[in-house]
């Protein structure tokens, strides 16, 4: 009937409308924020590109669906093909990293690792308990219980639960293992905590299980940033140490943005807390029950399912041998890139890198993270600043970190990345003319880079660099 077809018409009207239409201020932004990624040299350490696959799974229809709960145990009806996906997600997040799934579990649900980090303190633990987590400034991660040095609570792990940090060496920039042994031994926390964000070594996985032995802590590993080291076996393995193990979805692994909490199930392969408490005398790990209900209905509502579609897609990639090319060649440009800084006697912590990112420290050149940082940005890189240890032990916003996951999607090699250590240099050179031109006013600082022209020089040659190597979903259109 008539009626019928104009509410028909109606809903097209409204449903179908492509988003330049509907929405021209977003899409505008849009369309500014894809010239930004396509033409500009990404180095932040913590970011990647995903492919066409995830980006139409995380902008498809299983955004509509409601699935509070786990598969085949959901509060909503309709969850059939929901279910599925889900379990397919599962089945590929323990496939990717070797797991068998009578001894490892996995929740693919937590909307970030941030909010899969809570959970698990929050299963685990009861308010005001203890964790231990390498510091923020050494390269940790804030959702490991992060305090100011001033005492200041930032992390909510913090605020909830009590948290005491371990340093790495600020001589060596190398975890300082034996301290870390010490101050577990005295605070005796419920979970110790490895993994970090800004660290360019490998990690003693062994050596820290042994320290959770003593003190008779969880151990848990937060891989966000070694994940696709780890799934592809070029880095040491935490899931061989660690009762639990947490990631991102987003950085190396080329998924959509999320959180993903793997635990040890079934018969316990040592005595959980040995030395500290003698009430648990359970033979099986019970990590699985207490982790799920955190993330709900403890910590989240329903999960998005478009995201553990995309998380899906990614997982499948990374276990083939083209990802693992993929996190090989990422290996080989950061060697790459810290040897050419090297050779041009710039200061790296630790002396250079094992995995995909470094640490530049620039205060020999007089320079801080800060001011290069945004003349970085400027000519069109990113990368972003970074707390650097003084021979004293002081800490100083000295330096950057610099990655090398996204460019090696992009398809560059060690030859690329010279160059782009070529732009990094003229870029710091750049920013100490300027720095002495200017002296101590930042604002005629920051007015001086908008007019500089080798800067300018500087952010063109950028762009006709980045503009020669492809965007993964470059394909999609959004018109
Ligand atoms: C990036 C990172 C996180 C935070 O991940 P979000 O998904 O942004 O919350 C947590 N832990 C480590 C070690 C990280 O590097």
């Amino acid at each position: 009937s008539n009626a019928l077809e104009s509410r028909r018409a109606a809903v097209r009207a409204w449903g179908d409308q492509p988003i330049h239409l509907a929405d021209p201020d977003i899409h505008e932004l849009m369309e500014k924020e894809k010239q930004r990624q396509v033409r500009g040299i990404e180095l932040i350490a913590s970011e990647n590109f995903v492919c066409r696959a995830v980006m139409e799974a995380l902008g498809s229809h299983l955004t509509n669906k409601y699935s509070e709960g786990m598969p085949g145990a959901r509060y909503y009806t309709g969850n059939q093909y929901i279910d599925q996906i889900e379990n397919l997600c599962i089945e590929r997040a323990l496939t990717a990293f070797g797991l068998e799934s009578d001894k490892w579990g996995v929740n693919v649900q937590p909307y970030s690792c941030t909010s899969a980090n809570f959970a698990v303190y929050t299963g685990l633990l009861l308010p005001g308990e203890r964790i231990m987590g390498l510091d923020s400034p050494s390269g940790g991660h804030m959702s490991h219980g992060y305090c100011t040095p001033g005492g200041k609570k930032i992390s909510a792990a913090s605020i909830f639960f009590e948290s005491f940090p371990y340093k790495v060496n600020p001589q060596t920039g190398y975890i300082d293992y034996d301290k870390l042994e010490d101050k577990a031994l005295d605070y005796r926390p419920k979970i110790l905590i490895c993994g970090g964000s800004s660290y360019p070594r490998d990690w003693d996985f062994a050596r820290v299980r042994q320290i959770a032995d003593k003190c008779g802590a969880v151990l848990m590993c937060d891989m966000a940033h070694i994940s696709g080291l780890v799934a592809t076996k070029e880095c040491s393995n935490p899931f061989d140490h660690c009762d639990i193990v947490t990631s991102t979805t987003h950085k190396g692994l080329r998924g959509p943005r999320g959180g993903i909490i793997f635990y040890r199930r079934g018969p316990k392969i040592r005595k959980q807390g040995h030395h500290s408490s003698h009430c648990d005398t359970s033979t099986h790990y019970d990590l699985e029950e207490k982790i799920n209900f955190a993330v709900f209905p403890s910590l989240q509502g329903g999960p998005h399912n478009n995201h553990i579609a995309a998380l899906a897609i990614a997982l499948k990639q990374v276990a083939t041998p083209e990802y693992k090319a993929y996190i090989q060649q990422m290996k080989k440009n950061a060697q790459a890139l810290a040897a050419a800084l090297l050779r041009r006697k710039c200061r790296l912590v630790t002396g250079g890198t094992d995995n995909h990112l470094l640490l530049w420290d620039l205060t020999p050149m007089g320079l801080t993270g800060k001011v290069y940082e945004k003349v970085c940005e400027m000519c069109h890189i990113t990368l972003n600043k970074t707390a650097i240890f003084g021979d004293n032990g002081t800490i100083s916003p000295g330096g950057v970190r610099i990655g090398t996951p996204a460019m090696t999607t992009r398809g560059c090699i060690e030859s690329d990345f010279e160059t782009m250590a070529d732009f990094l240099i003229k870029a710091a050179q750049i920013t100490s003319a300027l720095q002495r031109e200017h002296g101590k006013s930042h604002k005629e600082f920051v007015k001086s880079l908008c007019t500089n022209k080798d800067i300018a020089e500087l952010r063109n040659r950028v762009e006709a660099f980045a503009l020669q190597y492809e965007m993964p979903a470059s394909l999609i259109r959004i018109e």
